[in-house]
């Protein structure tokens, strides 16, 4: 049954129906709008502004004076009109005239009228134009009212876009440059610059068509949308990876809230019924979210409107037939790719030669998507606020990752000097590009280490263009990671075969799988344990001795590939000595079989373990006689230490590595690998930033294992860096450390001359 709300709008739309499959001309068109317009709503004036040119000017009236069409304009944000076209957000007022930016034209004779009210026509989320209402009676309008003039405005957008008559949207005119060009800070991830265009890891539906032809059809869709994304939801949150209390479990109960809140479904009939199609019914009700959105303080509320905005695109995706991220649409050149969040396979879909930069409205700087982009080589942003609110699909962006910030449709200064800096550092990366063929000597003459992490084929080219002395860490989870199935033997061995033939010598550490956390393979059911902390759960080498199948596989793939070589394997999370022992032992076993079987065999292999799990630092003389080296995975080792979550975007800048209790942890644990002779490097994300490798250096470390572009200012660091000086200076910081450890550090290097990037 249509209500009152769709009745009035529905009697409009039949109207605009009529006038947008007439012959006439768009100025002819938009006359009879406003006509429609002001007979259904029972109004003395409607008018339509358009954007042109950068100024709204008034395109069509009835009750205004004829004379000022065309003559009255007005920019950006002034009186009601700009307003309402700046905040992209309605206004209804009984007076009109008491509003701080009314501004008065004489031309129009509006002074008779007291009431207004305005709703944007939007088109690719920015107003295009206003159309708006007035009585001489002071009222306020009510909703019914409001709504239909939005599914009005909706329906004038697809109008007004075919027509040709506004500005287009997000083209490069005055206005945008006025309203739209915008510099958006963040956090830094991955240092880098890129310019590129937007692209939307989940790709916005652009409407076309917003007035149905046959409302049956339009609710018959719409129902089935409904139905499918229900069951979608209830797979998601039934699946095993979820099935674990803890945060998500909140974010995917709230979207099974609002997948079966009836109110919802019920406003999206209700604007079928009043004539939409069912694409432009969900956009209409979802704009009118995203202005509640707007309105509110509260955070938490705040977010759950998030939720909602994200199923109603969801919904759309559906109704539309337009499913599956950018990634899996084929990506455009130059793309700088825009979400809310991402898992690390979700990244590693994307072709990485056309993938110029990421832009996350969450995200942490060791988070795995953020090691991935790393080790990608793509610039990254994190927890850049409103992203969705900012930027439009194809709108151009310069993304500085050295600074933190994304300009969003930069002006002509702003890109030059863009450029300037972009030219700068390319020339300071040739410059490092010099220190490939130097050694990582410090200045004391003592000959450091410094390997890279990897974890795809490729990768292994960056020992080469770095001149780096080894991969110290290599992911394997990686391959798993991008592989839709589980990777058979033969595709691993093949792998570690190319990546061992590649590195020509060089010494390789392969770390057997790493899943969980937040490396989830979805094909991979972890059985029905409920996980309420997924990172300190049944993960890496937990899981691999869980699943000896899994780990057996890998082993066999390691062994035939490094047959008749010396190989380095190491295992990730041991927390305790014997679960060294039982991996060791579970790759001798394989070992035996293969030589059982004379099948050839690595002639030496060399077993490390992981040091992330503060605990086995206390067991560290049990299990440092048994093994061949140590790697320090500082990543993990700080999220344990500090009881803090290494993806959770909150806790993202909350603690320093360079804080007394880490580095007191390090040096304790260089200090008893020392007294057993056992070679410790260090392997997470710390080693690959200036200072904080400096610190390490200083503790004792010698071997460093970082992401490949962070070799060259590594090395430069090394090389203007007196070793003795830096660790009796430790020595004295750690004793009776400063407040601010970073800063002291920082003066320290700049009064010895030792570059820090
Ligand atoms: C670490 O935890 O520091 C580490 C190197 O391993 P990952 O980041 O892969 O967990
Ligand atoms: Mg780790």
């Amino acid at each position: 049954m249509p209500t009152a709300s769709t009745s009035s709008a529905r009697e409009i739309l039949t109207g605009l129906h009529d006038v947008m499959a007439s012959r006439s001309g768009a100025q002819a068109k938009l006359n009879k709008v406003v006509k429609i317009i002001a007979e259904a709503m029972a109004s003395e004036v409607c008018s339509i502004y358009l954007l042109r040119d950068g100024l709204l000017e008034l395109y069509a009236t009835v009750g205004l004076n004829q004379s000022a069409v065309h003559v009255t304009k007005l920019a950006m944000g002034e009186g009601l009109v700009g307003t309402i076209a700046r905040d992209v957000s309605l206004l209804n007022l009984d007076e009109a005239t008491s509003h701080p930016e009314f501004a008065y034209r004489p031309e129009t004779g509006e002074e008779l009228y007291h009431s207004f009210a305005g709703v944007p026509i939007v088109r690719r989320e920015r107003a295009i134009g206003v159309v708006a209402v007035q009585h001489a009676e002071p009222r306020r309008y009510d909703d019914v009212e409001i709504e239909a003039l939005q599914t009005v405005a909706m329906v004038l957008a697809e109008l007004i876009a075919g027509a040709g008559l506004a500005d287009k949207a997000g083209a490069a005119t005055e206005t945008t440059r006025d309203a739209g060009s915008a510099r958006l800070p963040g956090l830094k991830l991955v240092l880098g610059m890129a310019r590129g265009v937007a692209v939307y890891h989940q790709p916005r539906i652009l409407i076309e068509h917003t007035v149905a032809e046959d409302i049956e059809a339009e609710r018959h869709r719409v129902y089935s949308a409904f139905r499918k994304m229900r069951e979608q939801i209830d797979t998601m949150t039934s699946a095993p990876e979820f099935g674990t209390a803890g945060e998500h479990q909140e974010i995917l109960e709230t979207y099974k809230m609002f997948a079966y809140d009836e109110g919802w479904s019920r406003r999206i009939n209700e604007a079928i019924d009043s004539g939409l199609t069912a694409e432009a019914a969900i956009e209409r009700v979802q704009q009118r979210t995203r202005m509640r959105m707007r309105e509110i303080n509260d955070p938490l509320l705040a977010e759950r409107m998030h939720d909602l905005d994200d199923l109603a695109n969801r919904l759309l995706r559906i109704v539309s037939g337009r499913l599956g991220t950018a990634a899996q649409m084929g990506l455009q050149q130059d793309a700088i790719l825009v979400a809310r969040n991402l898992g690390p396979a979700e990244l590693l879909e994307y072709d990485r030669r056309r993938l110029k930069g990421v832009i996350l409205e969450e995200g942490s700087l060791t988070a795995h998507v953020t090691i991935v982009a790393r080790a990608m080589g793509v610039p990254m942003i994190g927890r850049v606020r409103d992203v969705r609110q900012m930027i439009t699909e194809g709108d151009e962006l310069l993304l500085d990752g050295d600074e933190g910030v994304v300009h969003v449709r930069p002006t002509g200064p702003i890109g030059e000097a863009f450029d300037a800096k972009l030219l700068a550092r390319q020339k300071q990366r040739a410059d490092l590009a010099a220190f490939k063929s130097l050694e990582s000597i410090t200045l004391d003459g003592e000959r450091l280490t410094v390997a890279i992490n990897a974890g795809l084929r490729d990768d292994v080219e960056a020992l080469e263009t770095t001149g780096a002395d080894a991969i110290g860490l290599f992911r394997t989870e990686f391959q798993f990671l991008v592989s839709a199935t589980l990777p058979r033997r033969e595709a691993q061995q093949r792998l570690y075969k190319a990546v061992l033939d590649a590195a020509d010598g060089k010494l390789v550490v392969f770390r057997t799988l790493d899943i969980g956390g937040d490396k989830a393979l979805p094909y991979l059911r972890t059985e029905d344990q409920e996980e309420e902390n997924p990172a300190m759960g049944w993960r890496a080498l937990r899981l691999s001795l869980d699943r000896s199948a899994l780990m057996k596989t890998q082993a066999r793939a390691l062994l035939e590939a490094g047959a008749g070589r010396e190989i380095y394997i190491m295992f990730p999370m041991i927390s305790e000595p014997w679960e060294f022992d039982a991996a060791k032992a579970l790759v001798e076993e394989q070992r035996e079989w293969l030589a059982a079987r004379k099948k050839l065999t690595p002639y030496k292999i060399n077993y490390g373990a992981m040091l992330e799990v503060p605990a086995l630092a206390e067991a560290l003389d049990i299990l440092l006689p048994r093994i061949d080296f140590l790697s320090i995975g500082t990543n993990d080792l700080t999220q344990f230490l500090f009881a803090a979550d290494r993806s959770h975007p909150k806790l993202a800048e909350r603690y320093d590595w360079l804080s007394p209790a880490i580095l007191r942890f390090i040096r304790r644990v260089v200090g008893v690998a020392r007294d057993h002779k056992v070679p410790v490097a260090v392997c997470g994300e710390m080693g690959g930033r200036p200072l904080e490798a400096m610190a390490l250096v200083g503790l004792g470390i010698r071997r460093l294992s970082i992401t490949p572009a962070a070799v060259g200012p590594i090395k430069a660091m090394i090389r203007s860096l007196d070793r003795g000086q830096m660790m009796t200076h430790m020595e004295t910081l750690l004793a009776a450390p400063p407040n601010d450890m970073r800063a002291a550090l920082v003066e320290w290097a700049e009064e010895n001359g030792v570059s820090i990037g």
